[in-house]
């Protein structure tokens, strides 16, 4: 059960109802946002006590098990403001940049190519989650700060991953959007010492989660208090072995059916080749994706990690032209 109280409800009478929670017994999570209060409940069988009480304006069975971040709890489409940007369901956001950054010439010439193509978003992985230890594992804080440093140089929003929750306070300092990996996308502890964060999490699907799974994640965030939650589908492990995953593009319309959160699209990691990720973007934006998110490279035979996968500027370039002629098709502006 959902309970809501009304948007002016004060802390006396918030707190009448959390000592009748405790005097019945009654198990309850307090879920309050800005601009309401509200409690998660166990089961119990004082339900009319409880909507009997003034301030309460709402009590919400839990028909989904993914309640806060569903459709029947908020209708309208979350929109996530950063840094004068907004990610959400008008527009088509674009993040781009190296899987790992790798030097500060590499970041300089990347920052170059999205601001030729008023890109406002700049990815680059630090720490980097390598199935090999024997494989490069990032710059690690090196990196973040060389991404802040130059983002700030070029005026772009950074989003990098996060590997574990010890080093949220960098994050917090030199991230502008943190991301959470698909290895990480069931970490619970990760993601409720997320849920306390000021940064939007980009939460990427795990390989071997179901839908589901992955809307429970984004509960995880949601209701430890960080709202501003960007799902982002980025293939999932199938039988099939000719592309790197199997990219679930039917998962960006039942994120869109299910859930009020924004979902964009991974075509890089998706497909694990540089020559799908065109038509894999065109396809995310012509099936209602928000945006998408996309490795570059200024190099990318010489690139430290998915080279295969990562586009040189000119491709890219001529991708987003594309996107910008398909814009209007779908009523999305970038
Ligand atoms: C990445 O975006 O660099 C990455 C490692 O992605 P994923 O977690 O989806 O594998
Ligand atoms: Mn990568």
């Amino acid at each position: 059960m959902i309970v809501k109280m009304k948007p002016k409800t004060t802390e006396k009478q918030v707190a009448k109802l959390i000592n009748f929670f405790k005097e019945k017994e009654i198990e309850y999570l307090d879920i309050s946002s800005d601009e309401y209060h509200a409690f998660r409940l166990e089961k119990t069988p004082y339900l009319k006590e409880i909507r009997a009480f003034d301030e309460v304006e709402l009590v919400l069975p839990l028909t989904k098990r993914f309640s806060q971040i569903s459709r029947e709890n908020q209708a309208e489409d979350t929109v996530i403001k950063v840094k004068g940007k907004t990610i959400d369901s008008k527009t088509f956001s674009i993040i781009a940049g190296p899987c790992s950054i790798e030097s500060e010439e590499q970041l300089i010439k990347i920052a170059k190519t999205l601001k030729k193509n008023k890109i406002g978003f700049l990815r680059g992985g630090a720490y980097k989650a390598r199935t090999s230890p024997y494989d490069f594992q990032g710059l690690e804080l090196a990196g973040l700060m060389m991404l802040n440093r130059i983002a700030a140089e070029y005026d772009l929003i950074t989003v990098s991953e996060i590997p574990s929750a010890d080093l949220i306070p960098l994050f917090e300092e030199y991230v502008d959007i943190i991301q959470v990996g698909a290895r990480n996308m069931q970490n619970y502890h990760l993601l409720k010492a997320l849920g306390k964060a000021t940064k939007p999490i980009l939460l990427k699907r795990g390989f071997g989660a179901t839908i589901e799974e992955w809307l429970m994640a984004a509960e995880y965030l949601f209701v430890h208090g960080n709202r501003n939650i960007i799902m982002c589908e980025r293939g999932i492990r199938t039988f099939e072995t000719y592309t790197r995953n199997t990219l679930d593009i039917s998962s960006v319309l039942a994120i869109k059916e299910l859930t009020h959160l924004p979902v964009i699209v991974d075509p890089s990691h998706a497909s694990g080749r540089y020559q799908m990720v065109e038509p894999l973007s065109l396809a995310a934006l012509a099936v209602g994706a928000d945006g998408i998110m996309v490795e570059i490279h200024p190099e990318p035979t010489k690139a430290l990690s998915d080279g295969a996968q990562s586009l040189k500027p000119s491709k890219f370039t001529t991708m987003i032209e594309k996107i910008d002629q398909l814009l209007p098709l779908f009523d999305k502006k970038r």
